[in-house]
């Protein structure tokens, strides 16, 4: 039996906005980073299926609602993101904002507590593996590596098994660094389910894959299948 339970999430994996909605973004930005995770929910989808287990997954742009925003952040219906504006939601009033994260966010965070918390109680410890992708284009001298491995270095649980998947991907010929591009500590849903969970067995680590690897050729499986291994001997 396993020692340490597996709940798979990937909030930026659609650059879709629900029906009828329009936000005045181009087509180009809707598709770019500034909208979604390129690749992240491919990895996912295959680490879910090696494992045998859902992936909670986010229907629509992060420009309509950013799920690895905590409900309260100001990014969480964002007025620009990663640079472009995202006109639809600057005239939004706080009350229509507030139901857009009622309806959109919350269950998705509720889905994914409920499920980390059901991991806490059987088999006792849980590892939240959160897939995302960054863009190197955005800062070519400093993101030169395939993949980061985001998490919070004061927490032992967490950065030993980060250690271990660190190892597994670098086994794979996978260039990683550990907390690039971004740190672990951000604000993000890892980070809060961290501080809300402290001090119970809670691991929140953030997979971050170049889009020089998502978009090559059997660059997502690549990543999926380094981690197999470190997976089946949780
Ligand atoms: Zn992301």
């Amino acid at each position: 039996m396993s020692r340490i339970g597996l709940v798979l999430s990937c909030e930026h994996a659609s650059w879709t906005l629900p029906p009828g909605v329009d936000l005045g973004v181009s087509l180009a930005d809707l598709q770019s980073q500034a909208s979604w995770d390129h690749g992240a929910f491919d990895i996912a989808n295959r680490l879910s299926e090696a494992a045998g287990i859902p992936v909670h997954a986010g229907a629509f742009s992060r420009m309509y609602v950013d799920l690895n925003r905590p409900p309260a952040h100001e990014g969480v219906v964002p007025l620009t993101s990663y640079g472009a504006p995202v006109p639809g939601n600057a005239s939004l009033t706080a009350a229509e904002r507030a139901t857009r994260v009622e309806q959109f966010h919350a269950p998705y965070w509720a889905a994914v507590r409920r499920d980390v918390l059901a991991r806490l109680r059987d088999p006792g410890a849980v590892l939240h593996l959160s897939s995302h992708s960054f863009d190197p284009a955005l800062d070519p001298t400093n993101r030169q590596f395939d993949v980061g491995v985001l998490y919070d270095p004061a927490h032992p649980f967490e950065a030993e098994l980060a250690e271990r998947m660190m190892f597994a991907l670098r086994g794979a010929g996978l260039l990683v660094r550990a907390n690039q591009p971004y740190t672990g500590v951000g604000p993000a849903l890892c980070t809060e389910l961290r501080i809300e969970l402290a001090p119970k067995p809670y691991a929140g680590i953030e997979l971050e894959t170049s889009h020089a690897v998502t978009h090559q050729a059997g660059g997502c499986a690549r990543v999926a299948e380094a981690l197999f291994p470190f997976l089946d001997e949780l």
